[in-house]
């Protein structure tokens, strides 16, 4: 862990100077974009960024260009010195908390799309969802201009997006993406967790069941993937106060549903509970085939 005070900054000139500086002494920069309302996944991140990295600065920006209408854009936690203590704690050395009219200048007219992974499973129900997160990621790139930025495996098909993105637009950034924390019941952390009551959380608990059987099952040796989603989606449509959106196995690059078992495989779920929507994943490896 750094020794040095945590400083905080939120212009980009401020950000350039301090990043170009550490730069120029030799230092390694490591990025972990988020929203606030950190907990221990949020954490994990800029740990990770600690151990590779010899600055590590952490983006805290509540973009509203990633909410839709109905979504929770004005009622997202908003615990700004929590937030800061939980950034020295894990590590890092700059925060920097850009405000809208720097992000979105007056004017404003320019996006970003990656195509076809941002209209798929969350992208079909959250629309444009994904074009706010690609716009405002290139935007903190561009600023922060780190050698790796953290992404979370929470985020599956974001992390494939952005992936996609830099890969596309030849932006010099290493993306390394993060395993995912979880509570000990298995609910992967998320600050929209906040909102579940108890019956909700226990809901939601069927994710990670899911996921789980999933697992099992692929590593049992089933090889037929119609008969493992349809497990995974009796299980949550058993769930009551569950909604279930999508539970499919997929390419963890092209995100496209597959329908015979490959060496890489993701299962992806995402569900809504009461008023919160919750998405989960995890990478399925096959048995391994004996060897004669
Ligand atoms: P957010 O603040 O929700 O935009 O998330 C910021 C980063 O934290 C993203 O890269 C997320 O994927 C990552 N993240 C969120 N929850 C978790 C988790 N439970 N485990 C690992 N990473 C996470």
């Amino acid at each position: 862990m750094s020794d040095q005070a945590l400083e905080t900054v939120s212009e980009i000139s401020a950000l350039r100077k301090l990043v170009a500086s550490r730069r120029q002494q030799g230092a390694t920069i490591g990025f972990v974009p988020t929203m606030g309302a950190l907990h221990a996944g949020h954490t994990s991140l800029i740990e990770a960024a600690g151990a590779d990295c010899d600055f590590v600065v952490v983006s805290i920006y509540v973009n509203p260009t990633q909410f839709g209408p109905d979504e929770d854009f004005e009622r997202y936690p908003r615990v700004l010195e929590q937030d800061l203590a939980k950034c020295a704690a894990a590590g890092a050395n700059l925060v920097w908390t850009p405000d809208t009219s720097i992000m979105y200048p007056d004017g404003y007219s320019t996006d970003v799309t990656v195509k076809a992974l941002s209209r798929i499973l969350e992208g079909a129900t959250r629309t444009n969802h994904f074009q706010g997160v690609t716009t405002i990621v290139t935007k903190l790139l561009l600023s922060c201009l780190p050698d790796i930025a953290y992404f979370g495996a929470k985020d599956f098909q974001q992390q494939a997006i952005i992936r996609r993105m830099c890969l596309d637009l030849n932006i010099p950034v290493e993306i390394k993406t993060c395993p995912i924390i979880r509570d000990t019941d298995g609910l992967a952390l998320s600050s929209r967790n906040a909102y579940l009551s108890a019956e909700e959380r226990e809901a939601g608990l069927s994710l990670s069941r899911a996921l789980r059987l999933a697992q099992e099952k692929v590593a049992a040796g089933e090889t037929d993937i119609a008969q493992i989603k349809a497990a995974m989606q009796q299980l949550l449509n058993a769930t009551p106060l569950l909604k279930l959106d999508y539970a499919t196995i997929a390419d963890p690059t092209t995100l496209e549903d597959i329908s015979t078992v490959q060496s890489e495989m993701v299962a992806l779920i995402a569900a809504r509970v009461g008023t919160t929507r919750l998405i989960d994943n995890c990478q399925l490896a096959p048995a391994a085939t004996e060897k004669t």
